[in-house]
C-alpha cells in the first residue's frame, strides 16, 4: 500500500484550501507562542522593537545567500544571513511563502514490509500489517479523546500502579500567560510556557558541543517524504515527534521513517496544549499516541514532545508515570529559544527569509555553547521541509566546523534500541518511572499557590550557556483561544482519500 501518483496528484490539488478553512487559529497561537530568535550574544544588538531587524555583524565568509525583503511593507526587513551551502535543487526562498501552490507530493521510494525485521532494533518484533490499521478502533481524529473508554481505564489504572504522584496542579486556561497570571507566577509548578522553566529530567540539549539532535515536529504528512530523502542522501537520521492522528492517516510513512532508523517519539493525539487538560484527558492523549505507533511499528517510544512546549510538573508526573521522557527544544534566554519559526511560513504568519534568519542566530548561540543544541523544526507542511531541505540542513552540513547532526536519543549517547519500550534493555536508558537511574523525576509536593512574587521564573541548571535563569513574561506566549483542535483536520479528510482508499 502506497500512495499512488493519480492520488498524490490529488491530495496536492486539494490541499490548499482544505488546509486554508483549518489552519487559521492554531497558527495564530504559534505566531505568538513562540518567542523570537534573538542574535547571539556577541552580535550588536537587534532593535528592541523586534527581532526581523538585526544589523550586519558579518566578518566571515560573504554571504552566499544574502537576501533582502522586497520593500512591499513598512518597515522594510532586512536580512544578514549567509548561507554557506543551498541544495541545488532547493525551490527559490521567493517561492517559499504561504501563497506558493502545493508540489505534487512524492511517493515514498519504497515502503516497509508487513513482517520485516527491523534488524537494527535488537528484541524488536516484525513490522505490523499498516494496511490492517482501521481508523474505527481508534478516537475521532485531531479531537481530544474520550476520557471514558476502556483503553483510557486501563492507562489510568498504570498511572495510579506507577507510584509517581502526580501533583496538584490545577489545569491553565487557554489564552497562555495573561489569562494564567497565577500559575505563571507560580513557580513551583516550573510551567516552561511562561518562564521557560525545565527540570533535570526534561532532554534540553544535546550534551556534547557541537552536536545537533535533529528533529521534526507534527508529522507524518504529505512532505515527510521528501524530506526523508533529502536526509537519506545525506545519511543523516532525524528525531520525529509524531501526533498520533497523522499515523492514523500516513501508517506507511510512520513505517518508513522506523526502518530507516530515525527515532520515532510521541507529540499527542490530538496536538492540544496539555496544561490546560485534565488528568485524565492527558492520559489520554498520551495513551493512544504510545498506542498507534505501538500498532503501527510494533514498538512504544519512550520519548514525548509536548504541544508548543507546553508542560509543567503536573504533565512530567503524568508523562513519567507513562513511561515518557519530555523532549523540549534548547533555550538559553527568554529571546533565544532555538525555534526557526518555520511553521509560521505556511500559514503567512512569518516569511522563509526571516525563517533563515531565525536559523542564523540559533546558529551564532548554538556555537558558542558548550553543550549540544536541540532546534525546533517541523515536516507538516510544504513550507517547512523545503526550507528544511534547500537552506537549513544544507548551510549545517557545510558548517566549519562541523556539526555532527543525530536523533535526540544517539546524542544522549545511546543505542537507539533505548527509544523504545520494548527493545530498551533498561542499563543504559533506565524507564523515567523506575526511579532507579539518573532519569528518576524528582517533582515536589506542592499546591497550587500563588506566589505573590514578580511573574518571574528560574529555568533549572540544565543548560551550560550561564545564560538560563530569570525570564521576564514579555516575551510570553499567548495560546490562540480555538486551542488546536482544527489542527490537522484538513490532512485527515485529504488522507481518508490517499491512504485508507486503496
Ligand atoms: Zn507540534
Amino acid at each position: 500500500m502506497k500512495l499512488s501518483t493519480s492520488s498524490a496528484l490529488l491530495a496536492a490539488a486539494s490541499f490548499p484550501a482544505l488546509v486554508a478553512a483549518c489552519h487559521g487559529d492554531p497558527h495564530v497561537a504559534r505566531q505568538v507562542h513562540h518567542a523570537r530568535q534573538a542574535p547571539p550574544a556577541s552580535s550588536a544588538p537587534a532593535p528592541a522593537s523586534s527581532g526581523s531587524s538585526v544589523p550586519s555583524a558579518a566578518s566571515g565568509a560573504p554571504p552566499a545567500s544574502g537576501v533582502s525583503a522586497p520593500a512591499s511593507s513598512t518597515p522594510v526587513p532586512t536580512f544578514t544571513y549567509s548561507l554557506l551551502s543551498t541544495n541545488p535543487t532547493a525551490v527559490p526562498l521567493s517561492s517559499i511563502n504561504s501563497a506558493a501552490p502545493s508540489s505534487a507530493t512524492r511517493p515514498l521510494d519504497s515502503t516497509a514490509t508487513p513482517g520485516a525485521t527491523p534488524s537494527f532494533l535488537p528484541g524488536a518484533p516484525p513490522l505490523p500489517n499498516a494496511a490492517l490499521l482501521l481508523p474505527s478502533n481508534y478516537p475521532a481524529l485531531d479531537k481530544p479523546p474520550p476520557t471514558d473508554s476502556p483503553e483510557v481505564a486501563q492507562w489510568k489504572q498504570d498511572v495510579a500502579n506507577s507510584g509517581v504522584t502526580i501533583p496538584d496542579i490545577a489545569p491553565t486556561v487557554l489564552g497562555g500567560c495573561p489569562a494564567n497570571a497565577a500559575a505563571a507566577a507560580d513557580t513551583s509548578r516550573c510551567w516552561w510556557t511562561c518562564g521557560g522553566c525545565t527540570r533535570d529530567t526534561d532532554v534540553t540539549e544535546c550534551p556534547t558541543r557541537m552536536e545537533w539532535g535533529l528533529t521534526y515536529d507534527d508529522g507524518p504528512s504529505f512532505y515527510t517524504s521528501d524530506l526523508l530523502n533529502y536526509l537519506d542522501q545525506q545519511n543523516l537520521k532525524s528525531t520525529f515527534f509524531v501526533v498520533g492522528s497523522r499515523v492514523i492517516s500516513f501508517p506507511n510513512i510512520l513505517q518508513t521513517q522506523y526502518m530507516g532508523q530515525h527515532q520515532i517519539a510521541a507529540h499527542t493525539w490530538s496536538h492540544p496544549s496539555l496544561t490546560t487538560l485534565s488528568n485524565d484527558e492527558i492520559i489520554a492523549e498520551l495513551g493512544w499516541s504510545k498506542k498507534v505507533i505501538k500498532d503501527v511499528l510494533g514498538v512504544t517510544p519512550n520519548m514525548m514532545r509536548p504541544p508548543f512546549g507546553d508542560i509543567d510538573d503536573r504533565v512530567r508526573a503524568i508523562s513519567k508515570a507513562m513511561g515518557l521522557t519530555p523532549v523540549m527544544w534548547t533555550r538559553i534566554s527568554p529571546l533565544a529559544t532555538f525555534d526557526t519559526d518555520d511553521f509560521n511560513i505556511h500559514g503567512g504568519l512569518t516569511s522563509a527569509p526571516q525563517v533563515l534568519q531565525n536559523w542564523e542566530n540559533i546558529l551564532g548561540n548554538a556555537t558558542k555553547l558548550d553543550s549540544g543544541f536541540i532546534v525546533l523544526e517541523h515536516d507538516l507542511f510544504q513550507q517547512s521541509v523545503e526550507i528544511a531541505t534547500g537552506y537549513i540542513l544544507p548551510d549545517a552540513i557545510a558548517h566549519e566546523p562541523s556539526f555532527s547532526i543525530k536523533p535526540v536519543i544517539a546524542c544522549l549517547n545511546k543505542p537507539l534500541s533505548d527509544a523504545y519500550i520494548e527493545t530498551n534493555d533498561n542499563t543504559t536508558n533506565p524507564p523515567p518511572v523506575s526511579g532507579t537511574g539518573s532519569a528518576a523525576l524528582s517533582i515536589p509536593s506542592q499546591t497550587n499557590e500563588v506566589s505573590g512574587g514578580s511573574p518571574t521564573l528560574s529555568s533549572s541548571a540544565t543548560g551550560s550557556a550561564g545564560t538560563k535563569g530569570a525570564d521576564s513574561n514579555s516575551a510570553a506566549p499567548v495560546f490562540g483561544a480555538a486551542g488546536s483542535v482544527a489542527f490537522g483536520a484538513s490532512i485527515i479528510a485529504l488522507a481518508g482519500l490517499t491512504v485508507f482508499s486503496m
